[in-house]
């Protein structure tokens, strides 16, 4: 709700800009650009207007996650976009500079910071560590702390509030152990953070339980076509709307009354799978 005024506010301010801009300046080729990026930013904002939705993709590393889904969610559909990854990916390697580990660590964050501006969306980050390449999740979980990791997932999702997740990582999939460490914090964070008995020293100073309505994974990532990610987009913004819809229908209602219908009516499991779906 938070952000909903705030976006509400943006928008009455741009507007005043547009219509407050001398003429005279209007043949200046920055005051042209300044009106052209206040237009964008209008738009956004009366489209934001449209969408009370958070869509949160999770990944492990700085890259790794959707970005093509996150820019349509924001730019097409006014959805409030936020990510969250596991490390700051300082474990990786650089094919065009010397810097490694932390060094490298900051660099991909600051990458990631400009690449979420472009998007629209907000990055977060667990602070997991990003040791290299990992074999396996087991592997992974020796080194983060099973239960240290799920409680950082869930405690960014109770303070977020994402209505739908989606991401790039499997629990079907091996490859690194990092991806599928994630992939399983993932599915156990979805049931955790509406479960006010798990991690309950974090239900305090307005962080409360929260039940995301759908979870979607991405499975066989890189064999995939442009028109099968279309239609994932597709899925996501169906899932959007019905609960646009379900809201509308059943007026004001508090997320655990909409979860409810949301699952009664449409999510016999609310995992799906975006790839390879009938
Ligand atoms: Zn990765």
């Amino acid at each position: 709700m938070k952000h909903k005024i705030i976006r509400s506010i943006f928008a009455l301010l741009a507007l005043s800009l547009l219509l407050n801009a001398p003429r005279a300046q209007q043949n200046a080729p920055a005051a042209a650009k300044q009106s052209s990026d206040d237009r964008v930013a209008l738009y956004q904002a009366l489209l934001d207007l449209t969408n009370p939705w958070t869509v949160m993709c999770i990944a492990a590393h700085p890259d790794d996650e959707d970005g093509t889904s996150l820019i349509v969610m924001r730019r097409k559909y006014g959805a409030h976009t936020v990510s969250l990854f596991s490390t700051f990916g300082e474990g990786g390697q650089n094919a065009i500079g010397p810097e490694l580990y932390q060094e490298l660590g900051a660099i991909r964050v600051r990458e990631t910071m400009a690449a979420a501006e472009i998007q629209g969306s907000e990055p977060y980050f667990m602070g997991m560590t990003d040791f290299g390449y990992s074999k396996s999740p087991d592997e992974t979980f020796a080194n983060w702390g099973h239960d240290l990791a799920l409680s950082q997932m869930v405690l960014q999702i109770r303070k977020l509030r994402p209505s739908v997740i989606i991401t790039n990582h499997s629990v079907t999939n091996n490859d690194h152990g990092h991806h599928q460490a994630t992939a399983r914090l993932v599915l156990e964070a979805f049931d955790a953070a509406a479960d006010p008995k798990r991690f309950p020293d974090q239900l305090k100073n307005g962080v409360t339980a929260w039940q995301v309505q759908r979870l979607f994974v991405r499975v066989g990532r890189s064999n995939q076509a442009p028109a099968e990610a279309a239609k994932d987009l597709c899925r996501i913004h169906r899932a959007l709307s019905f609960l646009q819809r379900t809201k509308r229908s059943a007026g004001p209602t508090s997320a655990d009354s909409l979860c409810a219908c949301a699952r009664s009516e449409r999510c016999g499991c609310a995992v799906e799978s975006l790839a390879q779906f009938p």
